[in-house]
């Protein structure tokens, strides 16, 4: 796909998203969510749903969450254009409610289509729904801050999956929002790792290796090592990263890995 041709399919995506009366969430949207970023990012931040800000500009993470959100990319020197950001639902829950199961797959394929446009090398998944979106069965409390292979069913046919604390509960507890910025730091480090993987150079942290515990691993803190822009160069003709872009594979940080096969599957939501 073009730059061009992929700016037409997420506007297309947006159009559709707008016109949507596929759930129940459209009756009280004031106006749908899409999604909105650099068409030609490599990461892609998905969220719950839009909250009361969001559903007022039609924007998504505008309001406290988006706040903290815009700090935690600020900490390793990117801004919230540097990247793409979408939520598992285009339209707001009544009275901020978590999404229900229903919503999620009816909402489904838009997220999908929007992954497969834009191709992203790291999927960042951001709370409880959007991971189990990526991660079926996974817990938050053991998987944030560690990474698994995307199942290209999600859309995203080659990318690592990161996944977060939602915002939102980090602004809620403090310890949640360190833990956040620890997890954040990581994200270069993952994109670095996700850019090799998809030039086919070996993984220096394949996800079948024994999973740490997040808290048993050393935190990155945003000075550790230089962020590499989130934006391909020219992804259709340059696929393989600049070296002064990415730094030798042998420096790059150890990540902690999870593989979401092995965790709980209690809550295993399938959505695609
Ligand atoms: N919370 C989300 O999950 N998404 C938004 O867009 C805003 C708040």
């Amino acid at each position: 796909m073009t730059p061009d041709e992929r700016r037409a399919a997420l506007d297309q995506i947006a159009n559709d998203v707008r016109a949507c009366t596929g759930c129940r969430l459209h009756e009280g949207r004031t106006r749908a969510v899409p999604g909105e970023g650099d068409p030609d990012t490599e990461v892609v931040f998905v969220g719950e749903g839009p909250g009361f800000n969001e559903d007022r500009e039609g924007r998504p993470f505008v309001g406290r969450a988006g706040g903290l959100l815009v700090r935690l990319l600020g900490s390793i020197g990117w801004s919230r254009d540097d990247v793409f950001i979408t939520n598992v639902v285009k339209c707001r829950p009544p009275d901020n409610r978590d999404p229900q199961p229903d919503e999620i797959a009816a909402c489904a394929p838009f997220l999908r289509r929007q992954l497969e446009a834009l191709d992203p090398a790291v999927v960042v998944t951001l709370g409880r729904y959007s991971m189990g979106t990526f991660m079926p069965g996974a817990r938050i409390g053991q998987v944030h801050g560690t990474t698994a292979p995307a199942d290209p069913e999600t859309g995203a046919r080659d990318a690592l999956v990161f996944a977060m604390y939602h915002p939102a509960a980090a602004l809620r507890t403090p310890a949640l929002e360190r833990e956040s910025l620890d997890d954040i730091a990581r994200v270069p480090a993952v994109l670095q790792r996700s850019r090799q993987r998809r030039a086919g150079i070996a993984d220096p942290a394949p996800d079948a290796s024994p999973a740490p515990s997040p808290t048993s691993v050393p935190s990155c803190s945003p000075t550790q090592e230089a962020a590499p822009a989130p934006a391909r160069a020219d992804a259709t003709t340059t696929p393989v990263p600049t070296p002064a872009a990415v730094p030798a594979a042998a420096s790059a940080p150890v990540l902690p890995v999870e593989s979401p096969a092995a965790a709980d599957g209690a809550s295993q939501l399938t959505l695609f």
